[in-house]
């Protein structure tokens, strides 16, 4: 049985930090599928049509990652592609709370699919899609931490 793996998101934008993670991901599954979720209350930075057409590109020559856009819950979109693994990031507690905190309900709700987590590249931990939107939105120049 292929190894599938979700790796779930907003990617509002994808930046370099998440790049990395799903680069180091790579080895570890057969296929892995980018999942951006359409947060339809939220209003988002790039919209959703560009934020796909950007992780396509910077994914061409990885063959074994597809990108798909969905809306509902992380577990369901597992079930629709057989994927047995969600794949998060964790850069600090803060982001540890909180993912365990997802993985745990998902855990509750599909035992079977686990949560794997990679710890960040501590030379990326720093770079997080609000960081990007909060410089961009003072005008900084963003293209050297976004894909
Ligand atoms: P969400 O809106 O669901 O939190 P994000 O797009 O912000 O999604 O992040 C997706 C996943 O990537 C999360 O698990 C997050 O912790 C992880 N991540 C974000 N930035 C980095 C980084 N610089 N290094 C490693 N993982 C990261």
């Amino acid at each position: 049985m292929a190894n599938i793996a979700v790796f779930p998101g907003s990617f509002d934008p994808m930046t370099i930090g998440h790049m990395a993670l799903l680069k180091r991901a790579l080895p570890l599954f057969d296929k892995i599928i980018v999942a951006i979720g359409i947060n339809t209350s939220k209003q988002s930075f790039l919209p959703l049509q560009e934020r796909l057409e950007r992780i396509q590109k910077a994914l061409e020559g990885m063959p074994s990652v597809e990108v798909v856009t969905y809306s509902g819950l992380t577990i369901d979109l597992c079930r629709q592609h057989g994927a047995q693994y969600i794949l998060r990031g964790v850069r600090d507690n803060v982001d540890y709370e909180y993912e365990r905190r997802i993985a745990d309900i998902n855990r509750l709700v599909a035992p079977d699919i686990q949560t794997l987590f990679l710890l960040a590249d501590p030379e990326y931990a720093a770079i997080s899609s609000s960081m990007v939107r909060e410089l961009a939105a003072f005008g900084k120049d963003v293209s050297k931490y976004i894909v």
